[in-house]
């Protein structure tokens, strides 16, 4: 048989064998590429830091807060007890229930303030919990879909396994061994087809001899310029 022929056929189903494992190698770093999930993670915990930063100063006011309604409460009852009587005690009494009230609305509008900063922080992060499940369901049918490419391109490699298997059955060990060693030198393209005397592979023009002896059944000839294996069809 036709040694360039069957290098041809041979070349062909390895052409496909190795856009399938090119794809493969895409798929599975598809599949291991979560950088838009980790990002809303990433967008999450940094909000949960917010949160608890607030939340504790929350806690602090209303802490606060408490200490000065006691403090009041206590004040109050001094001032209403009927135990202070001398003047200058009451107006200094008066004067600190005075700065203790001052205080208070000081601190509730900061507390106002620091709850409606966590409501803001929770509304973020209600949206983002959306967004990452939104990403999450996104990226798993996404998943779905490559792993099921996948699944078939793994039986069309079993099927080109089979096919190269009799490709090369009656193949001359010789050009075998060539064959292989051009397709680790050349990229992987050992075989050129040859169209309007030329060489598709890297464009030269053959020699007529050349041209001649590429159409030869029996002979195996290499491109003079790139040196791949011609097949003149
Ligand atoms: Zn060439």
């Amino acid at each position: 048989m036709n040694p360039a022929f069957q290098l041809s056929r041979l070349q062909k189903i390895d052409s496909e064998i190795d856009q399938i494992t090119l794809r493969q190698q895409e798929i599975a770093r598809m599949i291991s590429d979560q950088t838009v999930i980790d990002e809303i993670k990433e967008r999450i915990s940094t909000l949960d830091a917010d949160l608890k930063a607030a939340s504790k100063i929350l806690k602090n006011i209303e802490e606060k807060n408490d200490r000065l309604q006691m403090k009041l409460q206590e004040d109050e009852h001094a001032l209403y007890g009927g135990k202070i009587r001398l003047p200058r005690e009451l107006q200094d009494l008066q004067n600190e229930i005075a700065s203790v009230k001052n205080q208070i609305s000081d601190h509730d509008e900061a507390q106002i303030n620091s709850m409606l900063q966590i409501e803001e922080l929770e509304k973020n992060k209600e949206k983002l919990l959306k967004e990452l499940a939104e990403a999450e369901s996104t990226f798993a049918t996404r998943v779905a879909g490559l792993k099921g490419e996948n699944t078939s391109l793994e039986k069309k490699r079993d099927n080109l396994l089979t096919e190269r298997n009799a490709a090369v059955q009656n193949l001359d060990s010789s050009f075998l061994e060539k064959y292989e060693t051009l397709r680790k030198i050349k990229r992987g393209l050992a075989v050129s087809v040859v169209v309007d005397q030329a060489c598709t592979a890297c464009g030269s023009t053959l020699t007529p001899s050349d041209w001649q002896a590429a159409r030869s059944p029996e002979r195996l000839v290499t491109c003079s310029s790139c040196g791949r294996i011609l097949y003149a069809g």
